[in-house]
């Protein structure tokens, strides 16, 4: 039971994140952006398994890749594609569709659901791959109170942040890990057993009480006895915003205590009139947030091209003097 991630893509190019977030029987994938060649860094098991795409925004460097998604997933039978972004994704995302040859598509399998996230509500499209992705089909649209996807394992909520365009923020958080206190079983008397999942697992049809050893007990006395709850894993994403007054007094209470943060840092300090007027963060604009929400570890990505490898590590060291567990990805080898 652990979120694990990946950083796609160089110190030098386009970047994504891809999540895996696994609770013992099921594997859950999530990838977050498609910048160009990012997805080549996936297994194939991976990238065809991937259960939700949230993109940040639309932006070129954030979608550069998505035909590699388009191709291996366009008629994929394991589940329906589900992708979220901001306002005008389902749009977008139909032109990308409509950017192919499509024919003796009829008996084609494959449906995507794309989501607009508004502040206040979700809009969703349905595309079918046997009607060749002509048709935007209107689905369902509801209020958007939080947590846009949620799931038993998991939950993603969305921030809108400001680009000069809408620029979403997602939170990735774990359910709390329900555990047996085995210790406790002692001294209630009881033996452990096949009933252990009924108490671990509540199904909504159950009846109050269950049957052990011949005597009868019931659930909520035994849940309440024996179970223990802690918290589950976090990861954040965010990319491409300014950090405006407004923006930190959102952002602070919703990072709260999130395991790892991985963020933006396209200018060092000397730009910070440039990060200002193109709506991008500085790296310790990025340390600062990370020390005042109290996170775990922070992780610098999506840097500028403007910089030489050599200016790399000067920006890793401006975020440092302020949130000292800022690092880049492990596999940009950067660090000694
Ligand atoms: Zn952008
Ligand atoms: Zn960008």
């Amino acid at each position: 039971m652990a979120i694990e991630y990946q950083v796609l893509g160089r110190a030098s190019g386009d970047n994504a994140l891809f999540a895996r977030v696994s609770t013992g029987q099921t594997t859950h994938r999530l990838l977050f952006d498609c910048g160009a060649g990012c997805l080549n860094m996936l297994a194939i098991g991976d990238l065809l398994a991937v259960d939700h795409l949230c993109f940040s925004h639309l932006h070129m460097d954030h979608i550069g890749g998505f035909d590699t998604f388009i191709r291996a997933n366009y008629n994929r039978t394991s589940k329906p594609v589900r992708i979220w972004g901001p306002p005008e994704t389902a749009r977008i995302l139909h032109h990308r569709l409509q950017g192919f040859l499509w024919n003796l598509y009829e008996d084609d399998p494959g449906t995507w659901y794309v989501h607009d996230v508004f502040p206040d509500h979700i809009t969703a499209h349905c595309f079918e791959a046997h009607e060749a992705f002509a048709t935007a089909h209107d689905a369902a649209e509801r209020p958007n109170t939080g947590a846009v996807i949620e799931t038993p394992a998991y939950t993603i909520e969305a921030l809108t942040l400001d680009h000069h365009t809408p620029s979403l923020a997602y939170i990735l958080r774990e359910r709390p890990h329900v555990n047996v206190a085995t210790e406790r079983l002692a001294e209630l008397g009881l033996a452990p057993g096949p009933w252990l999942k009924q108490v671990k697992e509540p199904q909504p049809d159950e009846a109050p009480e269950i049957e052990i050893g011949g005597a009868r007990y019931a659930l909520a006395a035994l849940r309440e006895a024996l179970l223990i709850e802690s918290p589950g894993g976090s990861l954040a994403y965010l990319t491409d915003f300014l950090l405006d007054d407004a923006a930190v007094a959102r952002l602070v209470p919703a990072l709260r205590g999130c395991d790892t943060m991985i963020c933006e840092s396209q200018y060092r300090t000397a730009e910070a009139a440039l990060a200002q007027r193109h709506h991008h963060l500085t790296a310790i604009q990025a340390a600062e947030l990370a020390r005042r929400a109290e996170v775990g570890e922070l992780i610098l990505f999506h840097l500028s091209d403007r910089y030489r490898p050599s200016e790399w590590l000067a920006l890793l060291g401006e975020a440092r003097a302020i949130f000292a567990n800022t690092r880049f990805p492990a596999h940009w080898q950067l660090e000694d």
